[in-house]
């Protein structure tokens, strides 16, 4: 069941820290169909809706040279309009809940989406994608290439079976 900003019967909020350890930039703003969250895809799909990842100055022209080339991108979006403070959640808002970081739900202390998208064509300094589920003007914080696209992996090293502490 979509959220808005409410606090649901089971769920329990933290108080924020006083400030961020860290800042990003937002590198682009995302432009999709949906404006309102009730209607927002819960998860991209890959035949859904051709949506524009618009990437600005100056991180493009020069930061998307040799993105062409891949088929898959990974996405990073900052999902601004979501709470940060729930420890628990509700999802289907039954009164049962569990912890945030058990879920992929929109409302966590860094409100960070991720998606997979295919790569449609490239326009100017804008990307044209499917595969998203984020609201229109959605901030941008990173385009990776999918991972799939890298091999292989490297070889075993003396220690990777040691335990970190
Ligand atoms: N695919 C991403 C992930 O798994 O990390 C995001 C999944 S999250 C469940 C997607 C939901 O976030 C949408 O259905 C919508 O309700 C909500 N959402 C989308 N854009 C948002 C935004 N800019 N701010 C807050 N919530 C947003």
């Amino acid at each position: 069941m979509v959220r808005l900003n409410e606090i649901r019967a089971g769920e329990t909020a933290a108080a924020l820290p006083a400030a961020p350890d860290a800042g990003v930039f937002f590198i682009g703003r995302i432009h999709t169909p949906w404006t309102d969250r009730l209607a927002c895809p819960r998860q991209g799909r890959l035949d859904g809706p051709t949506c524009r990842i618009e990437v600005f100055a100056p991180w493009a022209p020069a930061g998307l040279e040799g993105m062409g080339q891949y088929e898959h991108l990974e996405v990073l979006y900052w999902l601004h309009l979501s709470r940060r403070d729930l420890l628990r959640q509700s999802p289907a808002n039954d009164g049962s809940a569990r912890g945030t970081f058990s879920l992929r739900s929109p409302v966590r202390p860094n409100p960070i989406g991720t998606s997979l998208v295919r790569l449609l064509g490239i326009e100017g300094t804008s990307l044209m994608v499917r595969g998203l589920d984020c609201l229109d003007g959605t901030p941008l914080i990173d385009l990776k290439p999918d991972r799939c696209a890298f091999t292989p992996v490297a070889p075993r090293q003396p220690g990777d079976d040691e335990v970190a502490t």
